[in-house]
């Protein structure tokens, strides 16, 4: 397989927005190529891989380590990011966000610490069908050791949730609600207040995962109602190794250290140690600052093209894409075109395994997912063992639509 950075033809293809990512402009085998799997990761524009360089050629030392100008740079960097996403969640407190590595590393931060210091045999915790595995397995962990029980709260089937399915599992004794913002699979968008409102009525904390949601969204945790939130900079247009968790400060002050190490004490003795203030507290070891910048730039980025156009262009696209799709002879779109949708269109091609279909697709330079999605109950729960997404970014066109329905035609025809 070829590739080539640049990409001659067809102008009318490269908007404004495609133009600042370079990895769109490259060609596979002679094709443009048409990235529909920003549900995966994002493509990164040039000015977070101009933002990650720069730190790295002029401000590159150990954050929150050294006195000499450098360091100081570094320390500057790392914190002054901080202090942008504080801003993006529109959070009030600088020191409630903690860098991760991703939104598995925050979801499994809140689940051992918040989990195992304050669940015990009796409690409940609701996690909602949808959830990926990252936002279900560490509550699944947390219950075995603390004795808790686990309760799913399901969606109807073409995924939306009923009020009474959250008030029949969301009740006296759920000490805990986890669920995602966007579905991964089905790109449908959770009614947040609601279920944050249900969560805190019968005295649960509630935890958003934002991993899909925060490109498409803009997300206000002063408005959002929930305690905790979890996203990844790399479906976020940043840098991959870097992700967010934000928390009350409350709730975090309670919380004891999830991993401990350099950097998260106060002092330590032959014995024992104190930890730290937030956010030191939860960010042991040396902190990925490139990454954190990369981010900055990306929340830069996003503001400048703004959460409205960016709204608008997805939302073209996938309605769009759902209208064109539904029309293709053998293919089953899951979920609904109804109620709010952010980044993503699940699909089947009858009697097509979706590998063989994602592989089909690939040959014609159009990059889609396929398999479990890291939703396997989800997936069971749809009766699919597998099946074929095709996830949206603000950088992608009704063209490439033309190119995936044009592409999916082929599918039948080469299976035979
Ligand atoms: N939650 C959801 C809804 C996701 O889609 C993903 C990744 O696809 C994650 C969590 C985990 O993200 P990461 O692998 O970046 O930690």
């Amino acid at each position: 397989m070829k590739l080539r950075t640049t990409w001659e033809g067809g102008c009318s293809l490269i908007d404004e927005i495609v133009k600042q990512f370079p990895l769109l402009q490259m060609q596979q085998d002679g094709k443009r190529l048409v990235y529909l799997d920003s549900g995966a990761t994002t493509q990164r524009p040039q000015a977070v891989l101009d933002a990650v360089q720069h730190f790295y050629e002029h401000d590159n030392a150990n954050p929150h380590r050294g006195v000499y100008q450098v360091a100081e740079r570094a320390t500057a960097a790392y914190e002054d990011s901080r202090t942008e996403v504080a801003a993006f969640l529109n959070a009030q407190k600088k020191e409630e966000i903690i860098f991760t590595r991703n939104a598995t590393e925050a979801l499994n931060l809140i689940a051992y610490s918040w989990g195992l210091h304050n669940l015990k045999a009796g409690d409940k915790v609701a996690v909602s069908i949808l959830e990926h595995h990252s936002n279900l397995i560490p509550w699944q962990q947390v219950c075995r050791v603390t004795g808790a029980e686990l309760v799913i709260f399901y969606t109807n089937p073409d995924g939306t949730f009923s009020d009474e399915e959250i008030e029949k599992k969301i009740t006296k004794g759920v000490k805990l609600v986890a669920f995602t913002h966007v579905s991964n699979v089905l790109g449908l968008v959770s009614p947040v207040e609601k279920i944050a409102a249900r969560a805190h009525a019968v005295g649960a904390v509630c935890v958003l995962d934002c991993a899909q949601s925060a490109p498409h969204i803009k997300l206000d945790v002063t408005k959002l109602g929930v305690d905790f939130l979890a996203f990844s900079g790399h479906k976020l247009y940043s840098p991959l190794g870097i992700g967010v968790l934000w928390g009350r400060k409350e709730l975090l002050e309670e919380m004891p250290p999830f991993l401990t190490g350099g950097d998260m004490i106060e002092s330590v003795r032959e014995q024992n140690a104190t930890w730290a203030p937030l956010p030191q507290k939860f960010e042991a070891g040396t902190q990925n600052a490139g990454g954190a910048v990369g981010l900055a730039a990306a929340i830069r980025w996003i503001n400048s093209v703004g959460f409205e156009t960016i709204a608008r262009r997805e939302r073209d696209v996938y309605n769009y894409a759902w209208e064109k799709l539904s029309k293709l002879p053998h293919l089953t779109l899951y979920g609904t075109p109804e109620g709010e949708h952010a980044g993503a269109i699940a699909f089947n091609v009858d009697e097509a395994h979706p590998h063989d279909v994602a592989s089909i697709l690939d040959a014609d330079a159009v990059c889609v997912r396929a398999g479990h999605h890291c939703a396997q109950p989800l997936l069971h729960h749809m009766g699919l063992t597998a099946c074929c997404r095709a996830s949206f970014a603000v950088y992608n066109t009704r063209e490439d639509v033309d190119a995936l329905t044009e592409s999916l035609l082929k599918v039948r025809k080469w299976l035979g």
